[in-house]
């Protein structure tokens, strides 16, 4: 018998004095007018050793298990439910809604609304749901609890089973771990880029004379170095974005004018392979962007999704051979912005595609291996689209080549000009900066000889 059937068939556990007796749920107010089955309520010993009650197995453990029925009312807990949730042990959370000992906060500290609550839509759907970025509100110490979270839908009883546990110690030592790449990697980047300042000067004819010889190693030592430098940057990104440290910076925009003044800004790169890059299937360079297209609005971090169409862009770039085609487009469904990045190039078999979001993963054939790369920079695209509500996935053929699909929720222009005049407002009632207030931007120092 599984955990779970064992569970499923437990009395529920004394609280506040009350017990309930198995299949009998008559005295709990608000609970389900479907019994539980009557079964056995003991874990068997094995060949004829002592039986131990299954409400005292559920009680010992520590993780919360809690099981609901159809309204959400709870028909069983454990303590150790109680003791994450704050709730005083010797209070009757028996027959209360599940939302009023549960309270849920995503990993930045954000109450999770009612209509994404996982227990909530587990009742109206009956689906499963699993997750270790949540956190529970504990009501006694006003703290919130970083939780594993297992939701389960039990159709025998018509039930739903939520178990969670503390995960506090994983993640504060996930968080050091964080901290000490970040630290690292941002100790690094300085002297790197010195290295590669005094690479630059070294391969400027004005400041040396090298012969063939010293030319090839000079360069290839400040392509590596170049190299570092990204990776670092990318792993600073990315510890910041784990960490929450970097969240994104919401605005209403229309999203055709930010792809097509990415896809303008990168187009330098297509010419460098003779390569075609067009934007809603007109090809542009970067002196012509013009072209009709429909207006669409969302809600975006409009950093974020530079740095997504650029990494995308520049993969397209990278993967697709001499004289390749890659076309950028942006439609619109009723509900959502769906932006396409779309190439002509070596494409990615289909055993490698499910992988290439993963960190540190690369295709390993020799057209990836001539190419340089860290294996971070989807893995990175697709933690911002995430961040922004959004998702990032890709179709590929080998050989053919591959789509890069970006979709997030979109507006209406009503709400788009809502935001746009709260946002007016919002900027008359705290002026920008004047002048004297404004930070002198200095220009990097150049490393001397
Ligand atoms: P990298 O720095 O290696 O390019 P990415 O995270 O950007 O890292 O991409 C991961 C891997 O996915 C790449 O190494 C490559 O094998 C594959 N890939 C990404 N984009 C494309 C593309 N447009 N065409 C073919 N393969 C791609």
């Amino acid at each position: 018998m599984s955990f779970f059937q064992k569970l499923k068939t437990a009395v529920t556990t004394p609280i506040g004095g009350q017990k309930i007796k198995p299949g009998d749920l008559s005295s709990v107010p608000g609970a389900s007018s479907k019994p539980v089955p009557k079964a056995n309520t003991v874990v068997s010993g094995a060949g004829g050793a002592p039986t131990i009650p299954a409400s005292s197995v559920v009680d010992a453990l520590s993780d919360g298990v809690m099981a609901l029925d159809r309204f959400g009312n709870i028909r069983l807990v454990n303590p150790a439910a109680l003791r994450l949730a704050g709730f005083a042990l010797g209070s009757d959370a028996v027959g209360l809604n599940f939302s009023s000992v549960v309270s849920l906060f995503d990993a930045a500290d954000n109450a999770i609304p009612d209509n994404d609550n996982p227990i909530r839509a587990a009742l109206s759907k009956n689906t499963e749901y699993v997750s270790r970025t949540l956190k529970i509100f504990n009501q006694e110490q006003k703290t919130r609890i970083p939780i594993s979270l297992h939701v389960t839908y039990s159709q025998t009883d018509d039930a739903i089973i939520v178990v969670f546990s503390d995960i506090s110690a994983e993640v504060r030592e996930s968080h050091e771990q964080l901290a000490f790449v970040s630290t690292a990697s941002h100790e690094m980047r300085t002297p790197v880029a010195a290295i590669e300042g005094y690479l630059s000067i070294v391969l400027d004819p004005n400041n040396a004379t090298l012969d063939a010889r010293a030319q090839d190693y000079v360069t290839k030592a400040h392509s590596a170095c170049t190299h570092l430098g990204t990776l670092l940057q990318q792993l600073l990104d990315t510890t910041k974005l784990s960490d929450h440290q970097m969240t994104p910076q919401f605005q209403a925009v229309e999203v055709g004018q930010v792809v097509s003044a990415i896809a303008a800004h990168a187009s330098p790169l297509a010419a460098g392979k003779q390569q075609v890059l067009s934007l809603d299937s007109v090809p542009i360079s970067a002196n012509s962007q013009t072209h009709v297209r429909q207006l669409l609005y969302a809600k975006i971090d409009p950093n974020f999704l530079r740095e997504i169409i650029t990494q995308l862009l520049e993969n397209a770039f990278k993967y697709t051979p001499e004289g390749g085609r890659i076309d950028v487009s942006t439609v619109g469904n009723e509900h959502e912005v769906v932006i396409t990045v779309r190439d002509t190039g070596i494409g990615v078999p289909q055993t490698d595609l499910p992988h290439i979001f993963n960190k540190f993963y690369r295709v390993d054939n020799s057209d990836t291996r001539t190419q340089g790369g860290s294996g971070l920079g989807l893995f990175i695209a697709q933690q911002r689209a995430e961040a922004m509500g959004g998702k990032l996935y890709a179709e590929s053929q080998i050989g053919t080549g591959s789509v890069f699909y970006l979709r997030f929720p979109r507006i209406s222009e009503q709400q788009f000009q809502e935001e746009q005049n709260a946002l007016a407002m919002a900027q008359s009632s705290n002026p920008a900066p004047t002048d004297a207030t404004v930070a002198q931007v200095v220009p990097p120092a150049q490393p001397t000889p």
